[in-house]
């Protein structure tokens, strides 16, 4: 019997100072008032932060000298500190270790493809859900990231995309939440984060909400409420396998919330939203690649979602230290897509992006 992470209420312990990208925009002027400064300050400073990606005052020649510093200690404290990058395939993913105020480690990556540039960020520093294959469920929860911790996480990568840091300058214009940690499992905070990255600017930083994805392991409560959010994100599923008995060991929340149960609330979440499902599918060597899970799968997906509400993204494992999984050899990885494809349900394999600089799926651990 799996013991079930109890994580999901947030530690407040360790979590940052506020910052603007925790308020709303009416929060941000009365927070400025609050400061003794006339509310249009609150503009200026959102314009410069959300339009421009500035976060340093000094930067802002239209604030006055004299309260650059006051508005930096009272708004713009330095939540994200960079303190290591990384690349690797061809200068097109870029890793980021950074710090949180109280010295955590987090991890962020940027991906640039062809058609769009993506960035993978976290939602906590560690993670409780204790998924084997995953090197960031090894180390439990630490805590939960702040909204402005995360929103920070992405307007720095959009920064780093315009100013020219996968090759060409590029918009940011697509944001995973992918990284380390259980999205929902931090759900207020993400919840904010993704309007303030999909609010247009001066309000948010103007991604697209078509360009989001929140990934989690099936927190079932999560997901209905998400769907009730008027948000148009797109939903990703850790799936793994078809089957509750093994899906108990390689989803350990899956002792609470059952595949149907997973998958009933997934396809509230499309009909809410008239969004595709994503079900994300780590294929692992002789544990979950059999040609007879993927018939399963195929049709219970086609049955529980219908083929126009759901999309298969297969994920080769990345094996992660110390663990005795490996990636399914490529026929394997063949015959499966086949397979769900007969069963109509549209299935692609994830490229690896990042594995030489343990940047992929399920590598980030930072040490903190
Ligand atoms: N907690 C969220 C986000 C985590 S990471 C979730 O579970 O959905 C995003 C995806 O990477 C998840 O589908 C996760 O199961 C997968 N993943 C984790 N470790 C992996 C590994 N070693 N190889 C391949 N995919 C992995």
């Amino acid at each position: 019997m799996t013991t079930l992470p109890l994580v999901f209420e947030a530690p407040r312990r360790g979590m940052p100072p506020s910052h603007l990208a925790d308020l709303s925009r009416a929060q941000r002027r009365e927070a400025v008032a609050a400061l003794g400064l006339p509310a249009f300050r609150a503009d200026q400073l959102s314009r410069q932060y959300f339009g421009r990606l500035r976060a340093d005052p000094a930067e802002m020649s239209d604030l006055p000298a004299g309260v650059r510093e006051q508005l930096r200690e009272a708004l713009l404290p330095p939540l994200v500190t960079p303190v290591t990058e990384q690349t690797c395939d061809g200068g097109r993913t870029r890793k980021t270790l950074w710090s949180g105020h109280d010295g955590v480690r987090a991890e962020s990556v940027l991906m640039g493809y062809p058609d769009r540039a993506t960035v993978c960020v976290s939602s906590q520093v560690g993670c409780g859900m204790a998924c084997p294959f995953c090197a960031t469920g090894q180390g439990g929860l630490r805590r939960n990231l702040s909204c402005a911790e995360i929103v920070e996480q992405v307007r720095q990568a959009a920064a780093a995309a315009r100013d020219g840091a996968l090759g060409e300058p590029t918009r940011l214009s697509n944001v995973v939440f992918m990284g380390m940690g259980e999205p929902l499992a931090n759900y207020r905070r993400v919840v904010d984060a993704v309007r303030r990255i999909t609010e247009p600017a001066p309000d948010g930083l103007g991604i697209s909400a078509r360009g989001v994805t929140v990934s989690t392991v099936g927190l079932v409560p999560a997901i209905n409420k998400l769907a009730g959010e008027g948000l148009a994100v797109t939903l990703a599923v850790s799936l793994h396998t078809p089957d509750d008995e093994l899906r108990d060991t390689l989803v350990p929340v899956n002792s609470r919330w059952k595949v149907s149960e997973v998958l009933s609330a997934a396809r509230r979440y499309a009909d809410a939203t008239g969004r595709r499902v994503s079900i994300e599918y780590a294929l692992i060597r002789d544990v979950n690649d059999q040609p007879w899970r993927a018939e399963k799968l195929g049709k219970l997906l086609r049955e529980r979602l219908t083929t126009r509400l759901v999309h298969v993204n297969l994920i080769p494992l990345n094996p992660t230290p110390g663990s005795e999984w490996d990636a399914s050899p490529l026929p394997v990885q063949e015959e499966f897509v086949d397979r769900v494809r007969a069963a109509g349900v549209a299935c692609t394999v994830r490229d690896t992006r990042g594995r030489e600089i343990a940047a992929a799926c399920g590598q980030l651990a930072a040490d903190s």
